[in-house]
């Protein structure tokens, strides 16, 4: 098809359904069963122009018209959004039930070859299968089973030349029977079609849960080492390309041991938790927070200067010393020592890390609770 056909067709869709994916489904299964009308539109004209049908020109259109005047009157309440306010928002039982009687109207003005009729209900029972449970089955089994010999009787009543009794009788038992065992069918698809939803709604959680996992660590729900390197690895590849940089912080927390000996493991995670949770709140959206490992946490900073990044990072080892700690003493504080530095392409990862590692190293040995600058940058004037 031409774009320009493609454009049209996909516009016309859109202007049909909607954005939302449930409504969607609910408008694209209410065109599906609008095509059997069509169908069945078709039966009764076809019967007219035979002369197979009791109905006049007349009768005919305006039967026709009210046929499409209910399927107008359901997309409307689709489409309107009306339908979500109802138990059943897709409105199948009650699709089906008219569709049914539109079935024994049909059936009742044929002269001819009624029997053939009742294949439509089967048209209809399909759809059945997208949403009724075996209770709603049976009963619009019931509903149509009562409804065909309800168009017999009348038959019977008032057309007795025109219906032999003997073979509509067989008609109904026939109809009976299969609808009902269409209806142990249907609902067994439908009830395999809702497990097999459930199966899928859970496997997607499974894998959300899979992915955060695997890029998030599970004590801090900071990033973890192995996707600290792969932001590393695109900040490099970003930097190298476009010709411009970042700055790289690495922390650690001072005589952490001596936390957990005091006040016991559990509160060396609280210890880990808070201070990860302060930090994210305190680093901007473009700026990344990794635990490197133990009480050791890296920083990526968008920043394109060292001294953006230094007032930054300054920043943060100040709030840390300031925080405190649910369920240990208010007086109880803790320091981190930091080793700064900027990556400069088109050195390794492995590299930029060394040289921040060394920085730290040097914070340490300063007597900890600083900020030390890579020593490589303060040397050169593009730091
Ligand atoms: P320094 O100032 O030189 O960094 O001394 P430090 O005591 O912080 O360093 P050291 O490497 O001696 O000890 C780090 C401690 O961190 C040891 C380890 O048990 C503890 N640790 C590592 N990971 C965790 C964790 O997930 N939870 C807790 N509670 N402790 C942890
Ligand atoms: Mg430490
Ligand atoms: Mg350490």
């Amino acid at each position: 098809m031409p774009r320009i056909g493609r454009v049209v067709v996909q516009n016309l869709w859109e202007a049909f359904v909607t954005n939302e994916a449930d409504q969607s489904l609910r408008i694209k299964r209410f065109l599906m069963a609008f095509a059997s009308y069509c169908m069945w539109c078709a039966i009764v004209w076809y019967f007219y122009t035979q002369g197979l049908s009791r109905l006049s020109f007349e009768g005919s259109m305006i039967m026709t018209a009210a046929a499409l005047l209910t399927n107008a009157a359901f997309y409307a309440v689709l489409r309107s959004g009306l339908n979500k306010r109802l138990k059943d928002p897709s409105m199948t039982l009650a699709q089906m039930m008219f569709a049914t009687l539109w079935i024994m109207v049909v059936a009742y003005i044929v002269k001819d070859a009624r029997g053939i009729m009742l294949l439509l209900y089967l048209v209809v029972f399909i759809f059945g299968a997208f949403r009724l449970t075996l209770g709603e089955f049976l009963r619009l089994s019931v509903f149509a089973s009562a409804g065909y010999a309800l168009v017999v009787f009348s038959l019977h009543r008032y057309h007795p030349d025109e219906v032999n009794l003997k073979v509509e009788l067989i008609n109904l038992l026939v109809l009976s029977s299969v609808l009902f065992w269409f209806s142990f069918v249907g609902s067994y698809i439908n009830k395999l079609r809702r497990r097999l939803n459930t199966a899928n709604r859970e496997l997607k959680d499974a894998m959300e849960i899979i992915r955060f996992r695997s890029a998030h660590d599970d004590l801090t729900g900071v990033y973890n080492r192995g996707h600290l390197f792969r932001i590393l690895k695109r900040e490099k590849g970003l930097a190298d390309r476009e010709g411009t940089t970042f700055c790289l912080c690495i922390f650690d927390i001072d005589d952490f041991k001596a936390v957990n000996d005091t006040f016991g493991h559990r509160a060396g995670d609280t210890v880990l938790e808070t201070l990860a949770c302060m930090l994210m709140d305190n680093i901007r959206l473009q700026d990344y927070l990794a635990r490197y490992g133990g009480e050791e946490f890296v920083i990526v900073l968008a920043y394109p200067t060292i001294q953006g990044a230094a007032a930054c990072a300054e920043r943060l080892r100040r709030l840390v010393s300031n925080l405190s700690f649910e369920g240990l003493p208010e007086d109880f504080r803790v320091t981190v020592s930091m080793g700064l530095t900027r990556y400069i392409s088109p050195e390794s990862v492995d590299d930029l890390l060394k040289r921040a590692d060394r920085a730290l190293y040097e914070a340490k040995r300063s007597g900890k609770n600083a900020l030390v600058t890579d020593p490589a940058l303060r040397k050169t004037s593009a730091a």
